[in-house]
């Protein structure tokens, strides 16, 4: 991979309705672009994932910046590689910071893709050529739910799953259930409870949740295993899960039945699949998480998606889903309830170069 620029991109977009969790809004979302060209004239295109505030997790837009700028690109510049798998090994011994990681190992994969004349999907293992299609109902009023489900369902949509916490759970949701009583449904707790809640989330048994996902803190996995033996529905586990290891370890004690996968939260593509082929080889079903993307992560969440345990629809939508246009072209689409998989080199879509410029706020370049 013989690299002779890298580019980033701070991009700024209000999104199209406000995105409510009880740890707080997102009403504008900021992200990094990364685009790493080759002394043959490839570029490919990676995404920073992390939020403008340290909600989700502990890394924001400035410090994924920090990251990149300062320490990993100039790993890049040090040491010429000739896999993305190898970045991946270079940037272990750098403790977390998997957003600003899968940034930019995220646009190696793309690169190397199109290096290579092949699509990421096939490139990484992918076997589908479709991958279902599911969305996230975040607001605080239950009218308004039920009002976004009914559109997403008529969308095709074929999962849906609503923020919950101590104060929005057993009835919002039954609900739901009365006017769906046959959805696949799921919750997101985003660590909401601890487990003197262990009777409210006892209660939502009877609901037939598809899985209620990171119910107790972002670093246990030791009372969610305590949790999961004492409720029918299965936990899905988000946050508590970063590196391979977790996953490993979080299936031993049983804290989970099912792992949810986000590229940026575990530093990229490598240690994603790396997860996936140890849930699939250990009967783990598996959905790949959404972080309130632009197109370019969402190519990569659809490439990732495209892997055989990848059984239970995602947080795969369309790019409508949060914005008026997208930086991608064509943009993503969900038709029928399922997202095709593109069959073009690389990541399968192209920039929307008038979209990035309207949308960037601050540019950055770095030549090899
Ligand atoms: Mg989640």
């Amino acid at each position: 991979m013989n690299i002779a620029l890298i580019e980033l991109f701070i991009i700024r977009m209000p999104l199209k309705s406000p995105f409510m969790t009880h740890l707080g809004t997102v009403s504008e979302r900021e992200g990094i672009i990364v685009k790493i060209t080759d002394k043959e004239g490839n570029s490919g295109f990676g995404e920073g994932v992390a939020f403008s505030t340290p909600w989700y997790t502990e890394e924001t837009v400035k410090t994924s910046t920090h990251m990149l700028t300062d320490v990993l690109i100039p790993v890049l510049q040090n040491h010429p590689i000739e896999h993305p798998q190898e970045a991946a090994v270079l940037f272990q011994p750098i403790r977390r910071n998997h957003m600003a990681k899968a940034a930019l190992e995220t646009a190696l994969w793309d690169l190397y893709a199109k290096e290579q004349s092949q699509p990421l999907s096939r490139l990484i293992g992918g076997t589908r050529e479709r991958v279902a299609s599911g969305v996230v109902v975040a607001t605080d009023s239950t009218a308004s739910a039920l009002r976004q489900i009914e559109a997403y369902l008529e969308e095709g949509y074929q999962r849906i799953k609503v923020k919950i916490n101590p104060q929005q759970d057993y009835d919002f949701l039954g609900e739901i259930r009365r006017y769906y009583p046959q959805l696949p449904l799921m919750a997101d707790a985003n660590s909401a409870y601890t487990l003197t809640d262990l009777d409210r989330l006892k209660a939502l048994d009877e609901l037939d949740l598809l899985m209620i996902e990171q119910p107790l803190d972002p670093d246990d996995i030791i009372e969610h295993a305590q949790l999961q033996k004492a409720i029918r529905t299965p936990i899905c586990l988000d946050e508590s899960i970063v590196t391979f290891d977790d996953a490993r370890k979080a299936h031993e004690l049983g804290s989970c039945k099912i792992i949810n996968i986000k590229v940026g939260r575990v530093g990229g593509l490598f240690e994603a699949k790396r997860i996936h082929d140890y849930c699939y080889e250990h009967d783990i079903p598996v959905w790949c998480g959404g972080m309130i993307e632009f197109g370019i992560s969402r190519a990569h969440n659809i490439a990732l998606a495209s892997l055989p345990g990848f059984s239970i629809p995602g947080d795969l939508s369309a790019s409508s889903r949060f914005w008026e246009e997208d930086i991608i072209t064509p943009e993503v689409t969900v038709e029928n309830g399922v997202i095709s998989v593109p069959a073009r080199p690389g990541m399968g879509f192209t920039i929307n170069e008038k979209r990035l410029k309207e949308t960037t706020m601050a540019k950055m370049a770095f030549r090899f």
